[in-house]
């Protein structure tokens, strides 16, 4: 079991929102001083946070987690999920309007598009 799989786990088990990067083999996740994006190495479990310059390791978050709860970061995987889940919603509601699964499509080409042409 590698570590970066054990760090991973730590943010899904106690769903706390992140964003994993592996070509950059980092977790971004909310500052737990400031809320805005930290970054932790996946490989050693250090992270600092370039808004306030706070840094510590797994264990801080560890100690931090057993009392408070983490903020919320934006997580694009998880929004196009909601979203697509909500134009399903409305597609049966509404089944005589076919344009929704061509949006619903669209959007798919679109996030592609940027997954591709994005690092
Ligand atoms: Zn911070």
């Amino acid at each position: 079991m590698s570590r970066e799989y054990v760090y991973l786990s730590f943010f899904k088990t106690n769903k706390i929102d992140y964003i994993y990067h592996s070509k950059l083999q980092t977790i971004e996740f909310s500052c737990i001083h400031c809320q805005n994006s930290a970054m932790m190495c996946s490989e050693s479990s250090e992270w600092n946070c370039t808004f306030c310059n706070h840094s510590g390791n797994i264990i801080s978050l560890i100690k931090y987690a057993t009392s408070n709860d983490f903020g919320r970061i934006y997580v694009p995987k998880k929004e196009q999920q909601s979203i697509l889940q909500l134009l399903d919603r409305i597609a049966k509601k509404y089944p005589e309007e076919k344009r929704l699964l061509k949006v619903k499509g669209k959007i798919n080409v679109l996030v592609k598009y940027y997954e591709k042409n994005t690092v």
